[in-house]
């Protein structure tokens, strides 16, 4: 069997449309977008058409979508230039323990630089109460950013309610959609949300592209300077090829998601299901409902994640874990730690993130595998208690 891809989450493989459409634009489009002749206002068109395929699909307007290099910077944009722009109001943030780095990091920036932020704890589910993102706001917070879609365990946040509360208080909402957009429906105006966050190369589209959506009289301060590109807000010649290829890719998953959402919901719970029917005490990190239903993440008491990852890899199957050997510690997921999952079972922690591509077959081989792997690594395990 080939091998089988299960981190979907991770990234994913650009989709066959995708890639011919920046063929067609890196091969025939070379023109920079902000030249005057033709070559030029060739390449602009094509930036204007998908800036408004883009903006159509997330239910806003062209001028509110500015491109970026990624989730990352589009992450760090709206944190910081919200927090710079907001700098006479005041200097308080909010935010939560499972955001993704791109967001944490930044906080912890800002922080050196002044600021104060607020980490918003979750419940052993990932859910962030939006009451305590009430009590946490003050005078003088000036941006709110909170996901919505964990990339770790799939929780979705109630987005629609935090940004409720926030535009209430007159406080621009930010929310880090890499992880949901091409998964479940997002509509910015659904979600009432100031800033909006996406990345390409989560929806089978290429890396090194996203977008930050921003609303109409939102203040922003630029990261980068030089050109007046994107309306001066990201300053650099623009990416047509990637650009173009994210509209191709968003449209596309735009059109799957409905179907996708039902298939992966059945493959996901089926999965999950069968794997704590043929090995014990496996437990799911999350919630069952109020999830993304392609991730699925599952602790396997008394067995650390990298063992697993390397067995499954040698049976030809790519997964991820929560947990991170770095310089020799193994460091246990941020996320599962705020969850306050107990550090044995979060040590043992899977990801499994199914997408298009994903079959029942490969869903089937990997149920066919696991099980003697577990029993292998379990039984060399000095915590696990075999006798049970
Ligand atoms: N935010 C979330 C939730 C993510 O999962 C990721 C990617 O892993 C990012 C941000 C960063 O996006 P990018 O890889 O495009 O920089």
């Amino acid at each position: 069997m080939d091998p089988i891809y299960l981190d979907y989450n991770s990234t994913t493989p650009v989709d066959e449309a995708v890639i011919e459409a920046m063929r067609a634009s890196l091969a025939g489009n070379y023109g920079n977008p902000s030249s005057v002749h033709s070559f030029g206002q060739k390449a602009r068109t094509a930036i204007d058409n998908a800036r408004e395929q883009v903006a159509a699909l997330l239910g806003a307007k062209p001028n509110e979508i500015y491109f970026t290099s990624g989730g990352t910077e589009a992450d760090n944009l709206a944190l910081k230039g919200a927090a710079m722009a907001g700098r006479k109001k005041g200097n308080h943030i909010i935010t939560s323990r499972i955001e993704h780095h791109a967001i944490l990091e930044s906080g912890h920036y800002l922080e050196k630089n002044g600021f104060e932020v607020t980490y918003l704890d979750c419940d052993g589910e990932g859910m962030i109460a939006v009451d305590d993102l009430r009590r946490a706001i003050k005078p003088s917070t000036v941006v709110v950013s909170i996901m919505t879609a964990n990339n770790e365990i799939g929780t979705i946040q109630p987005i629609r309610e935090m940004a409720g509360v926030c535009r209430e208080a007159g406080v621009p909402f930010h929310t880090d959609a890499v992880q949901a957009v091409g998964k479940i429906p997002v509509k910015v105006d659904d979600l009432g949300v100031e800033m909006l966050s996406l990345s390409a190369h989560k929806f089978y589209g290429p890396k090194g592209i996203g977008a930050l959506y921003v609303r109409s009289k939102t203040s922003l301060t630029p990261l980068l300077h030089g050109g007046s590109h994107e309306r001066r807000l990201r300053a650099g010649t623009e990416n047509t090829a990637s650009i173009v290829g994210l509209a191709k890719a968003l449209e596309i998953a735009d059109n799957k998601l409905a179907g996708e959402h039902r298939r992966l919901t059945e493959l996901g719970g089926y999965f999950r299901e069968q794997i704590q029917a043929k090995i014990k005490d496996v437990y799911l990190n999350g919630p069952l409902e109020k999830r993304v239903p392609s991730t699925v993440n599952l602790s396997f008491k008394g067995v650390e994640g990298e063992a697993i990852i390397l067995s499954l890899d040698m049976k030809g199957i790519a997964v991820s874990s929560g947990s991170a050997c770095t310089s020799g510690s193994l460091q246990i997921s941020h996320v599962l730690e705020a969850m306050k999952i107990d550090p044995e079972l979060a040590q043992g922690s899977i990801r499994f993130s199914l997408g298009r591509y994903t079959t029942r077959e490969q869903i089937d081989y990997t149920i066919s595998v696991l099980p003697e792997i577990i029993e292998r690594l379990r039984a060399m395990s000095a915590t696990y208690d075999n006798a049970n």
